[in-house]
Order: structure tokens, then C-alpha cells, then sequence
């Protein structure tokens, strides 16, 4: 204990000494809490393998203790954790006591505490030996494992454990595809430990959870996490299964007499067919503090995570001057990155309404540093994701911030949600235009059915109402529509045609020559002879582009029967499906819309009538089919074309009227219903027959 503490050399400057019981009392109550969390947590995270617990909130319980040893060293509890390595081994496993001890590193965090750990080595050697050369490495995030081999021969693997006894996962690690089984070149070693990392790849985590997610199983925190569990499961079968990897930090036993670098070592480890990561020798904290940071930017390509760098005194005999504290070397410390996951919590559920009318919910959270930067907002994307991760207002959360990515949040600690929480629902009014929202089923994403008039949607509606394929109004480019919004000119498409009524403020607020302001005036008017197809494309309705448009002013002839028609009715146009039926339902119901929509009519917007086609003459003229199930050859809206191409009706619903359903697999309630009612069923090789697929 006492040698651990001259690990930090303020430890015993900043000691308090307490006289009064009554306080220490108090002092000791606060480690006792914080020496039960530090273990609980342990356990979970070095025997389980499943941590109740950010990495960020555990670090900050440890250091909040090693604070309050620091000040009252009197006090320091027999049992403390501080200077303890991992948890107790499992016991199913054989265990195993380690040679020399494997110990956990020190840690430092910016460029004046890697400084420090430097000139604490100096203190340490003599004057010759100052600055020292220094080798670093990637800091893996993964399991320690040492192996050891006799005279080539790979002959047991075991855990760090508590770092003096471990576990033997030997059968586990013999399953690691890059761990080598025999050294042919280290033939004549009659012992050989090499220490390193077993560690998943980002690749094979992501695979791994994505598996069990599908499975219903439990997912594993991270890939250090997954890695550990892998290689301790008691079956080997499993950890066969999983994509683990060993790469070689040390020789701790059996190092040929003639290398005397640690990055030496690390080139014969390579040689002799150890998988080994990134080195590089540094002669000064510069140079360390350059390779720290070109490892940061590089970091994302890598195909495994690091949680920092390693640096190392590369001298090995320097390495055995200067010797270990009990929870660490003295000659090495771990350089670590800012936290890329914090915890932290979740306040309030905002919803934003984008401009092209969808909800998203935005997660306001207790202001937190992560990856960086501070963080107090966190996009939720929709209302999918909420059900999906099951969060709720006032929980403590993951937030996972990466590069320059967007952060998220990539886990909800429902074991600490407020007794009180509810789940969270989804607005049923716009929050901005207080219009429905709709959410079609099947989809994640909610939006606001006041296209025309949500205050949030109105740039996005105009822009898309005068553009070429809708109105076509030449000469109302994007720069002006927009001007004109923000001056108050326009709120609604409907305003575009009494632009005409501003003719003097259009001239004197936006400095339009009175040329151009007559041409556009002159544009506007032009424009209000239209066809229906560009009018109702001109609308801007969700999922209705010009085709759909174009359908739809087939199937009703003319604007009021489109308004007015009923679900049943939207879906039997070709190439409408239930969510753009439903998104068009809702739009032609929001009183906002129909009054934008009247006062374009009004203005004098108008188009011909449309010729509908007849369907007379084709083959299924006046028959209604219905279509269920899944079909092999096509997708059921493919099969609706080709009904609707040979001219019937295709509808959502079996009754009496229905001429035939055409069932595929899994046909459920409409079939039983077909055959209750004696309609027609029609089979996939049956249809394919008739619309000579
Ligand atoms: P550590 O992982 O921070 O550092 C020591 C380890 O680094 C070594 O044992 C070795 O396995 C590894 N390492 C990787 N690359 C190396 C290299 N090139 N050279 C040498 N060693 C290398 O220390 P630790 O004691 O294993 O664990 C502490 C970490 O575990 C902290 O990040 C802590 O937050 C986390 N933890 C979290 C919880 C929780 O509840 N979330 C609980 C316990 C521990």
C-alpha cells in the first residue's frame, strides 16, 4: 500500500490529518460506500463480463476514492480496491497462479500528465540514464492473456484474473484462429510466455449482438466485454464460434538474450508469427504526444477498438530498474482517449418537425462531456428507435460520441429508471401547426399532415410548389421564395398568387427593377393554368411524386373526388399503397390544407379535365380483386399493377362484391373470409397464367 501511493507523489501532500472521530467517521462511511460500489461493480465487469456501468462512471467512483485516500491516508481501508488488479478468478475454471504477476497500467489523460509519468521515471534513474527512449503501442481494449509454449509448442493460455491467479482457458485459446499453435522458430525455448490482448473485432462484435438480437439473447456492452465472455465461455464449442483475435504485447519468459528493447521484442514476436499492432520508438513527450494523436485520427479505420495508447520505457533493462508498484509498472503507464461512451441522463423528449413534415424526437440530456466536447442534445431519429430502445424521460443513458460522428444514444440503464416513468408516446398534433401527426403502419417515421400551412414545412412546400415539374412558375427562383418568406410576403402557396398586391414592396424591399417584377408578376399568372397531375404533384403530399400524381388523377378525374375519397377508394389506384393512401387520407383531412387549397382555386388556378382511360375492352373490366399473403415471383404491389393493367379494381378488403382473391403464402383472416363468402381464390401459378408472367 504504502508503495502505491508514492505512484502519485501529491498523494501524501495532500493528506489531512483528522483528530475528530466524529468527521472521520463520516470519511470512513463515504470509502465504505464507495469501496462496496467499486467491488460490485468488479464482479460484474471482471467475472460476469457484464458491466452495470459505463467505463466513464466507474473511472469517476475509483477516482473519488483514490481522492479520499489521498486526503486522509489514515483512513484507507484494509480491503480498499485501488490497488487491486481484476476480480477473484471464476471458479469453474482451473486456476492458475501466474509466474510473475500480470498487472493492470496507470493511466494518464492529457499532455502535462503524460509529462509528469515522464519525469517520475527520470526521478527514478541515475543521471546518465535520463530520458530515456520510450516505445509506444495501441492501447487494445480487450482481455490480458499470457501463453506459454514449450520448445514451440503451444501448451496453455491463461487469464489475468486478479493478476496473481487466473483462469486456464487453454482449450478456448487453442480456438483463436491467429493464435499460433506451434513457434517452429522457437523450438530450442524450453519456455516461452508471451503476454497480449484477445480481443473481437468490430466487425465480428457488431455480427455477434446483430445474431443474438434476432435470437432474443442478451447482447454484450462492448467488444471488450464480448471478448471476455467469449474466451471464458466453458464450452469451447462457443468460443470457436466467436471471431477472437491475440495479438502479442510482451515476453515475459525466455527472451532471447540478445534483444534488449521492448520494441525489439515486439519485431521478433512478429517474426516468429505473432500477430503484433502499431509501434513506434518516441524519444520525448513531443514525439509521444504526436503519435497519440495521429493514433486518434486513425483510430475509426482500425479494425478492433483501443481505448488509447501504451507507452513504454523501450530499454528492457531500464524496464527491470525500475520495477512495479503493486497495482502497475513503474516503466509503463496507458495514454488514454477522452471517453467515447458516457452516462448520463435523459430529461426531456422533444419533438422536432423537419421541414419535409417528419417528428423527430430530440433527447435533451444533463449536459455531459463525451468523445471531447460537451453534449446536451441527442437526436432520437424517430419514434421506431424510441420503442426500439425502450427510453423514456428521466432515464440514465449511454451516449456514444465517436470522431466527428453525431452522438446517440446506444443504451437506456433500465435498472435505474425512476419508479414513476412512463413510456413515451407520440404526439398526436403537430407540436409547431397543431395538424395531425400520422404514423403509417409499418413505419418508424411520424409526420405532420399540414404540409401546406406547418410554419416548420412551409419553405419545403413553396420551393417544391413553383419548382418546373409542379407549377413551373419561371423566374420564382429558391433565392426570392425565400426572401419573400422572410420578409412576410408569402406563407403559403396560396400567397405566391397575390404577390401581385406588392408590387411596390417587391420593388422597393427586394430592389426588383420594375421589369422584373412585372415578369414575375406575368409568370405567376401564367401559371395558373395548370393540369391536374402538376397541381396535385404541386401539393407536395408525402409519397405522392409525379406518377403517383398522375394516377390519382386517373383513377378520380378531378380534385374533389380526390379530396373526398376514402381509404378503400386511394388504395385501388395503381402503384398507391396503404401508407401513401393513408399520408394522402390525412393531408385532403387537415382543414389547413383545404383552406390553402380553396384559396388557390379562388385565385383562378385551374386546369382541363382529365380524359380518363377506360378500362373497357381489357380483360378484367369490372372485377375487383384482392390480393393477401406473400407471393414468390413478385411483391404484392407488383401484383396489383399487373391486375390493375388488365383492368380491374384491386382493393384492400374481401366482401361480397370481390370477384376473386388471389392468396399467397401465409394468407390469413381475408382467405378464410374469400371462403366464407364462396369468392374466387386464385393462386400464384393461377395469376401468373393469366397476366402472362
Ligand atoms: P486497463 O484495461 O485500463 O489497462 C491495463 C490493461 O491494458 C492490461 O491488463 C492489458 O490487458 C491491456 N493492454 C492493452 N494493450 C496493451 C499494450 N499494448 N501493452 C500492455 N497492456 C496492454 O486496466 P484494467 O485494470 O484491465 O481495467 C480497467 C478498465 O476497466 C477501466 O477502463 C475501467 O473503466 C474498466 N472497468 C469498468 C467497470 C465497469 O463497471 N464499467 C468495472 C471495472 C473496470
Amino acid at each position: 500500500m504504502t508503495d502505491s501511493l508514492s505512484a502519485n507523489p501529491s498523494r501524501k501532500e495532500n493528506a489531512v490529518s483528522t483528530k475528530n472521530p466524529q468527521n472521520d467517521d463520516t470519511i470512513i462511511a463515504k470509502m465504505r460506500t464507495l469501496i462496496d460500489a467499486i467491488k460490485t461493480h468488479n464482479y460484474a465487469y471482471y467475472v460476469l463480463d457484464n458491466p452495470e456501468l459505463e467505463d466513464s462512471e466507474y473511472d469517476q467512483l475509483r477516482l473519488s476514492l483514490i481522492e479520499l485516500e489521498e486526503q486522509y491516508p489514515d483512513l484507507i481501508q484494509p480491503d480498499s480496491p485501488i490497488n487491486q488488479v481484476g476480480d477473484v478468478p471464476l471458479s469453474a475454471f482451473t486456476q492458475v497462479t501466474h509466474d510473475i504477476p500480470m498487472l493492470s497500467l496507470g493511466n494518464v489523460f492529457d499532455y502535462d500528465d503524460l509529462s509528469d509519468f515522464m519525469r517520475r521515471v527520470n526521478d527514478r534513474l541515475s543521471d546518465a540514464q535520463q530520458n530515456p527512449e520510450y516505445e509506444m503501442e495501441l492501447k487494445l481494449d480487450g482481455l490480458a492473456v499470457s501463453l506459454k509454449y514449450e520448445f514451440g509448442q503451444f501448451v496453455q493460455a491463461v487469464t489475468r484474473g486478479d493478476g496473481r491467479v487466473g483462469e486456464d482457458i487453454t482449450q478456448n485459446a487453442k480456438t483463436i484462429r491467429n493464435l499460433p499453435l506451434w513457434l517452429a522458430d522457437a523450438k530450442d525455448i524450453k519456455l516461452l510466455e508471451v503476454r497480449g490482448e484477445v480481443l473481437m473485432p468490430k466487425a465480428g462484435f457488431e455480427r455477434l449482438n446483430r445474431l443474438a438480437e434476432e435470437n432474443d439473447e442478451k447482447t454484450f456492452a462492448n467488444p471488450r466485454n464480448a471478448a471476455a465472455g467469449s474466451l471464458r465461455q466453458l464450452d469451447p464449442a462457443i468460443a470457436a464460434s466467436r471471431p477472437l483475435a491475440f495479438y502479442a504485447y510482451s515476453v515475459n519468459q525466455g527472451l532471447p538474450e540478445t534483444i534488449e528493447m521492448q520494441s525489439a521484442a515486439l519485431a521478433w514476436l512478429k517474426d516468429i508469427g505473432f500477430s503484433v499492432s502499431a509501434v513506434e520508438v518516441v524519444a520525448n513527450p513531443r514525439a509521444a504526444q504526436a503519435y497519440y494523436e495521429s493514433i486518434i485520427e486513425t483510430r475509426d479505420d482500425l479494425p478492433f477498438e483501443i481505448d488509447g495508447t501504451v507507452i513504454k520505457v523501450n530499454s528492457l533493462a531500464l524496464q527491470q530498474q525500475l520495477g512495479f508498484l503493486s497495482r502497475e509498472p513503474r516503466w509503463a503507464t496507458a495514454y488514454k482517449f477522452p471517453a467515447e461512451t458516457v452516462m448520463t441522463r435523459l430529461n426531456d423528449i422533444e419533438w422536432q418537425v423537419g421541414r419535409t413534415g417528419q417528428l423527430t424526437p430530440v433527447g435533451k440530456l444533463e449536459p455531459v462531456k463525451v468523445g471531447g466536447v460537451t453534449v446536451s442534445n441527442v437526436t432520437l431519429h424517430n419514434f421506431g428507435e424510441i420503442q426500439r430502445l425502450d427510453v423514456r424521460a428521466g432515464d440514465m443513458v449511454s451516449v456514444h460520441r465517436a470522431g466527428d460522428v453525431i452522438p446517440k444514444v446506444t443504451r437506456v440503464w433500465e435498472d435505474q429508471r425512476p419508479k414513476d416513468s412512463k413510456p413515451v408516446t407520440l404526439p398526436t398534433n403537430c407540436p409547431v401547426c397543431d395538424s395531425p401527426v400520422v404514423l403509417p403502419e409499418g413505419e418508424a417515421l411520424a409526420r405532420c399532415t399540414g404540409g401546406l400551412f406547418c410554419p416548420a414545412q412551409q419553405q419545403e412546400a413553396l420551393i417544391h410548389f413553383v419548382s418546373r415539374r409542379a407549377m413551373d412558375i419561371d423566374g420564382l427562383g429558391e433565392r426570392w421564395l425565400i426572401s419573400f418568406f422572410e420578409q412576410g410576403l408569402v406563407k403559403t402557396v396560396a400567397d405566391i398568387y397575390e404577390l401581385h398586391k406588392h408590387r411596390d414592396d417587391l420593388i422597393t424591399y427586394e430592389k426588383l427593377g420594375e421589369k422584373s417584377v412585372q415578369n414575375l408578376i406575368d409568370a405567376i399568372e401564367a401559371s395558373k393554368k395548370t393540369t391536374l397531375p402538376r397541381f396535385i404533384y404541386a401539393l407536395g403530399i408525402r409519397g405522392v411524386g409525379e406518377t403517383t400524381a398522375q394516377n390519382f388523377a386517373q383513377q378520380f378525374g378531378d380534385l374533389d373526388s380526390l379530396m373526398t375519397a376514402d381509404m378503400e377508394a386511394l388504395i385501388e389506384t395503381p402503384d398507391v399503397g396503404t401508407i401513401t393512401a393513408e399520408l394522402a387520407y390525412e393531408f385532403f383531412r387537415a382543414p389547413h390544407n383545404i383552406e390553402v387549397i380553396d384559396k388557390l382555386r379562388a385565385a383562378g388556378v385551374h386546369w382541363d379535365a382529365v380524359e380518363q382511360v377506360a378500362a373497357d375492352g381489357l380483360p378484367l373490366d369490372g372485377q375487383t380483386w384482392v390480393i393477401t399473403g406473400a407471393l414468390d415471383s413478385m411483391a404484392r404491389d407488383e401484383a396489383k399493377a399487373k391486375l390493375q393493367a388488365l383492368g380491374a379494381k384491386v382493393v384492400g378488403s374481401v366482401s361480397a362484391k370481390t370477384t376473386a382473391l388471389l392468396a399467397g403464402e401465409k394468407a390469413g383472416s381475408k382467405l378464410t373470409k374469400a371462403e366464407k363468402l364462396g369468392v374466387k381464390i386464385v393462386g400464384e401459378d393461377e395469376f401468373l397464367g393469366l397476366v402472362g408472367g
